[in-house]
């Protein structure tokens, strides 16, 4: 048996729709993309989406629209995929880590009130593998300290918080997602921005094209000669419709997606429970988790017993990742920063072990994996 961490539920109807997109003439961001935002609001209950080529480029975005840049600091949490750090420096600005609450993996409020300074410019919050932060802690700590939240929502999708989704808008005013392979909803590679702000909402557009007064859709459809203008510094960083294509057929999925994604993670949980060197991560009172990874932490382990665990599950043909990264361990950081110590994220990631959990699993190959896990401990 050969068991894959991770397989993104794509069928015939993806197929189709990027053969239709194909041979309706238009492969590059255009009408799709505005139907695939569009649904997009609809699913999350957002007033305004923007479709972007990745989570990372939508956070780079818009920590641009707040006015983030050289000199300024932004607060993020040091246990996460690199890119959320990485986004702050593309600004020219300083990532400022505030360390996790080991129960949750996400920001602690505590820390994070402690790492504010007077060139706080934004505080940037991670629901860690779609697990809900605590939301109303840090909005009320953003705007006590006035600047703004932004959320890093890439596992995120379909998750709610105190009875709204993730991406509503209701405690930050721009939320990021990711469509890679390994999130739920996939376009290959792709993300998207919500925002309850109009003006917001015009800028990204404007700065995800080259900083472009018309865009190529607005070119083609009108009657009259238009000559666009390069208003400010853009990218280039469009989602194409063959992309915006698949992400349509995949929102449909997604309610599906997330209920069996949830009752494969009971069934861990249920399993696992009575493990005494098993700590398993419990969805918060107040919201609803996607389960977007499901990760266990192994009791009083380092990185290097962690590894043979892992090398004993392969072995018996089980693929599992270590858990989130500690961002400030890597060469990337400590080159720029220097060793900085955030020692709960560094326990959490030297613990922690991502199990497989994919729509299409098995009941027999969820049980080789829970054997196997707890012959590798054995
Ligand atoms: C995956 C991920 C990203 C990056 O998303 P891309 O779409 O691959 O750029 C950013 N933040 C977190 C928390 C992630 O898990």
């Amino acid at each position: 048996m050969k068991i894959p961490l991770a397989r993104p539920e794509v069928g015939e109807e993806e197929v189709e729709q990027v053969a239709a997109t194909i041979r309706s003439g238009w492969i590059t961001q255009g009408p799709r993309t505005a139907e695939f935002e569009n649904r997009f609001t609809e699913s999350v209950g957002a007033s305004h989406a923007v479709a972007v080529s990745s989570c990372t480029t939508a956070l780079h975005l818009s920590l641009k629209v707040l006015g983030v840049g050289h000199g300024d600091e932004v607060i993020v949490s040091p246990h996460s995929f690199i890119a959320s750090a990485n986004a702050i420096r593309y600004c020219g600005a300083r990532p400022v880590f505030a360390d996790i609450d080991p129960v949750t993996l996400n920001m602690d409020a505590r820390l994070t009130a402690r790492a504010v300074t007077p060139r706080t410019k934004a505080i940037l919050v991670i629901h860690q593998v779609g697990r809900p932060a605590a939301l109303e802690k840090l909005s009320a700590l953003a705007t006590a300290s006035g600047v703004p939240l932004v959320e890093d929502a890439a596992c995120a999708i379909g998750s709610e918080y105190k009875g709204m989704k993730i991406g509503a808008n209701r405690y930050s005013r721009l939320v990021c997602f990711s469509f890679h392979p390994r999130k739920i909803v996939s376009t290959g590679d792709g993300g998207m921005i919500t925002t309850d702000d109009p003006l917001l909402d015009q800028r990204l557009r404007l700065l995800r094209q080259h900083g472009m007064s018309v865009n190529d859709l607005q070119r083609h459809q009108s009657t009259k000669i238009v000559q666009e203008e390069y208003l400010e510094l853009g990218w280039n960083y469009r989602l194409t419709d063959l992309q915006a294509a698949l992400g349509l057929v995949q929102l449909k999925r997604l309610p599906g997606m997330i209920r069996r994604r949830r009752e494969i993670a009971s069934r861990y949980d249920r399993e696992l429970v009575g493990q005494s060197r098993i700590q398993l991560f419990q969805e918060p009172p107040d919201a609803i988790w996607n389960h977007q990874t499901y990760l266990v932490r192994i009791r009083d382990t380092s990185a290097s017993e962690r590894d043979q665990i892992m090398q004993r599950m392969l072995n018996e043909g089980v693929s599992t990742r270590r858990g989130i990264m500690s961002i400030h361990r890597e060469p990337a950081y400590v080159s720029r920063f220097g060793m900085q110590s955030f020692p709960e994220s560094e326990r959490a990631s030297d613990q922690c072990i991502c199990l497989p959990l994919y729509t299409q699993m098995l009941e027999s190959e969820q049980d080789h994996v829970i054997a196997s896990l707890i012959r590798a401990l054995a």
